[in-house]
């Protein structure tokens, strides 16, 4: 196993923009990094430069500290599990897991050995002699996992292994790689453009946009404190609602009220003019069902609820709002980038499934005002 750094990785192909602009993410040995991006980030090109399917054209590639620019992928030592697995469906759980030692003309005992040690790590002993088509989705995986941890490889990587799958059978794949990421303590990175795949198996993820790299933290972090406004409104689900935004000493002005927030926060943001204010859904209730001695006049606001869309344990209410010519380019770009949903016309709240929140009721609804993030929306920056 290798710890594996980008040094200001870049790559151009022709003369055009750059797919990845001066990337450096270091991932530690062991470490399960997660390369997340929409369509066309850069992220699939960062991964075929690690293992060496794509040339480099600035920028150190480094695997357990020896620079690899000029290595061919096969004298890297990583290994690649695909999409589809690429096992051979002719031939048997035993010999699609020897192949590469097979290839490697390694003596028979030493395959056999080897074989044994990885399929009973990875549960799949009593299968041996059976073919792929008589595999789960999830013993698939094990299988193609099986044939790159007999190498002794420095690295998996994955390039959206799951994105075939329907969302049940990805959840149940999704832990079990976790699983086996943790009990081989192999550095692993994964590239996938689904943010909640990020949040789930990464214990860091790197964000990319258009071949730049926007952060490079732990899940719990990008979630609490993202960067900018392209990471805050790229994780999270339901996404981050973007209101516009006047501070004036800790008061918050905002589209549907003004709310008092906590002065450190309100020191970064003063004096910017128009700013963009980011409020999770979660961090609204309906203050109704709250503890009465929580609710406070300067953390709520009174409003007219849309659309009430109850799922049990929660709902997401919705409140129309207009945002003002000021950040309404920022916000179309914003939604651009993200290929998202309209984030100048509506606020999304999740409500406690104890709510009786309905359609058309004018209601109070409370905000974490600690919880408020404030951009600059020239610059995108989160300012608190
Ligand atoms: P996706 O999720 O759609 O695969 P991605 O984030 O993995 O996207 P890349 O495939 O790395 O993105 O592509 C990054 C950019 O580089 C894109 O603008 C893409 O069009 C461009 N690109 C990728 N491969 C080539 C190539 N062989 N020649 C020219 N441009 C390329």
């Amino acid at each position: 196993m290798a710890a594996i750094e980008m040094k200001n990785i870049v790559k151009k192909y022709g003369d055009g923009f750059p797919a990845v602009n001066d990337v450096s993410i270091d991932v530690e040995d062991g470490e399960f990094l997660i390369l997340v991006g929409p369509s066309g980030c850069g992220k699939s090109t960062l991964l075929r430069m690690i293992v060496g399917l794509e040339d480099i054209t600035d920028g150190d590639m480094m695997i357990g500290g020896k620079k690899v620019n000029d290595l061919a992928p096969r004298d890297r030592n990583l290994s690649m599990v695909f999409q589809n697995y690429a096992l051979y469906p002719h031939l048997t759980v035993y010999e699609n897991i020897a192949f590469p030692l097979r290839l490697a003309n390694k003596p028979e005992s030493e395959v056999d050995e080897k074989v044994r040690e990885a399929s009973k790590t990875l549960e799949l002993d009593e299968h041996l002699e059976r073919k792929p088509g008589n595999l789960s989705g999830g013993q698939r995986q094990r299988v193609a996992m099986g044939r790159a941890i007999v190498r002794d490889a420095e690295a998996f990587l994955f390039d959206e292994p799951l994105s075939n799958l329907d969302a049940k059978l990805r959840g149940q794949m999704r832990t079990e790689i976790s699983r086996l990421q943790k009990r081989l303590g192999i550095t692993t990175v994964y590239v996938t453009h689904d943010q909640t795949e990020a949040m789930t198996l990464g214990d860091r993820v790197a964000v990319l946009k258009r071949g730049v790299l926007q952060q490079h933290a732990t899940p719990r972090e990008l979630y609490e404190n993202p960067a900018n406004l392209f990471v805050a409104g790229f994780i999270g689900s339901p996404p981050m609602n973007f209101l516009p935004a006047k501070v004036t000493g800790n008061q918050v002005e905002l589209p549907f009220g003004t709310l008092t927030i906590p002065e450190d926060k309100a020191a970064k943001a003063q004096d910017k003019g128009l700013l963009i204010a980011g409020i999770r859904p979660d961090h609204f209730e309906d203050a109704s069902v709250m503890d009465a001695d929580k609710v406070t006049d300067e953390a709520t606001f009174n409003a007219t609820v849309d659309v009430v869309e109850w799922l049990g344990n929660e709902a997401y209410a919705y409140i129309p709002f207009e945002a003002p010519p000021e950040v309404r380019e920022q916000l179309t770009q914003l939604e651009k980038d993200l290929d998202g949903e309209s984030m100048r016309t509506q606020l999304v709240i999740s409500l406690d499934g104890a709510s009786r929140i309905s359609e058309g009721d004018d209601a109070t609804i409370w905000v974490d005002a600690r919880k408020i993030h404030l951009f600059d929306p020239a610059t995108g920056e989160n300012l608190t």
